[in-house]
């Protein structure tokens, strides 16, 4: 459909598609282009020529082939896991072009088989299927490569595949610089990505802490993937916010403590939102830093942005009285393509901070 101004000119062609963002997206501001097949080809074609050095680095087996509004089609993106590619489907709007959008990803690339995750519930939730679309049918877990560290995913178990790729970056920085020799707290872990990352990284202890059941199971399948032994590396499932309070208690203090919870969460009895939480969600966390240590602190809460962030880790590390200052910002990653135009496409927010107990130091 088209879009006009209220004068009936052309303002731009689009899609409508109801999702938890909008209600469509703007796909041509030519009156001309037509949305048909070659349109949708054109535009895959081109997000996966700006990927080509990525298909060509095997360390790195696992990225986005396809970022929604970034590569021009909003409501959709596309993964890549080692020959398999999984389309999330953001709206009913979208997944009618389903067809054209598959039969581009099979003549395009050499996907051996095709996942994908309808996401148009109410909400923008994921809607429980077989997500099996086409070609082959791996055995699970479906083993990934990102920066040589190793992981399994599983694309046909619910909406999520047991790794975010959008953290590839950070992961690598928390290894490579800020791991070695320490003793890190993960919390909301999930399947361990982060505690993996630093024990590779030489952490001498991790602490993964995650309220799913299957986060045990899932983070261990992660350490054995890596060879790495089970050795001081606790895997707790609790709620964090009662891990904090035991831990205060017990008097634990860690090196580097990293934060990436949801946007919102409820659990028996709590409900946690980012845009109101999360300046107390860092307070908590500081208190459990050694004097010194680093808080990995990630948001990927769209409607927050860096300077909001900013604030509410300010606000967070006050209420804790400590000292703190930026060492490190991040964004997402190059594959992640964002859309100018659409500022909340950039979602991922992530601080690595460096604390200071301030009574300590009064003290010595
Ligand atoms: N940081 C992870 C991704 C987190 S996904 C990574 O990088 O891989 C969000 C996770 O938070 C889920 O696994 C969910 O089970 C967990 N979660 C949500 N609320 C929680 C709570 N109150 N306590 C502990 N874990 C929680």
């Amino acid at each position: 459909m088209s879009l006009e101004d209220k004068n009936g000119n052309f303002v731009a062609r689009g899609y409508i598609g109801r999702q938890n963002k909008g209600l469509g997206w703007v796909l041509s501001r030519k009156e001309k282009e037509a949305i048909d097949e070659s349109f949708f080809f054109n535009k895959i074609a081109a997000a996966l020529g700006r990927r080509s050095r990525y298909f060509s680095d095997d360390q790195t087996t696992a990225f986005r082939i396809f970022n929604g509004e970034g590569d021009g089609i909003g409501g959709m993106s596309i993964d890549w896991y080692d020959g398999y590619c999984l389309i999330n489907w953001y709206s009913l709007g979208i997944y009618s072009f389903k067809e054209t959008i598959v039969e581009a990803l099979s003549s395009m690339t050499a996907a051996k088989g095709i996942y994908e995750k309808k996401r148009f519930d109410s909400g923008g939730k994921y809607v429980p299927d077989d997500d099996f679309v086409k070609g082959e049918r791996p055995d699970f877990p479906l083993l990934v490569k990102e920066n040589g560290i190793r992981y399994a995913v599983y694309l046909n178990e619910g909406a999520m595949t047991g790794i975010f790729l959008d953290q590839r970056d950070v992961r690598r920085r928390l290894k490579d610089a800020y791991a070695k020799g320490k003793t890190v707290l993960n919390t909301f872990s999930y399947t361990g990505a982060f505690s993996v990352a630093a024990a590779l990284g030489g952490a001498k202890k991790t602490v993964s802490v995650d309220l799913a059941n299957r986060s045990l199971e899932r983070t261990r399948e992660q350490f054995e993937l890596n060879g790495l032994g089970d050795e001081d590396r606790e895997i707790v499932v609790d709620d964090v916010f009662k891990y904090f309070k035991k831990a205060e208690k017990r008097g634990l203090l860690f090196d580097v403590v990293v934060l990436d919870p949801p946007s919102f969460a409820r659990s028996k009895d709590h409900v946690f939102s980012a845009p109101r939480d999360y300046g107390k969600l860092v307070s908590q966390a500081a208190a459990l830093l050694e004097d010194g240590g680093v808080l990995l602190a990630s948001t990927n809460c769209a409607t927050i942005d860096m300077q909001r962030f900013k604030e509410m880790v300010k606000e967070g590390f006050r209420d804790a009285k400590m000292d703190f200052s930026v060492l490190e910002e991040h964004a997402l990653p190059e594959d992640f393509k964002t859309c100018e135009e659409y500022r909340e496409s950039s979602y991922l927010k992530v601080l690595f901070i460096k604390a200071a107990r301030i009574n300590r130091r009064r003290m010595e």
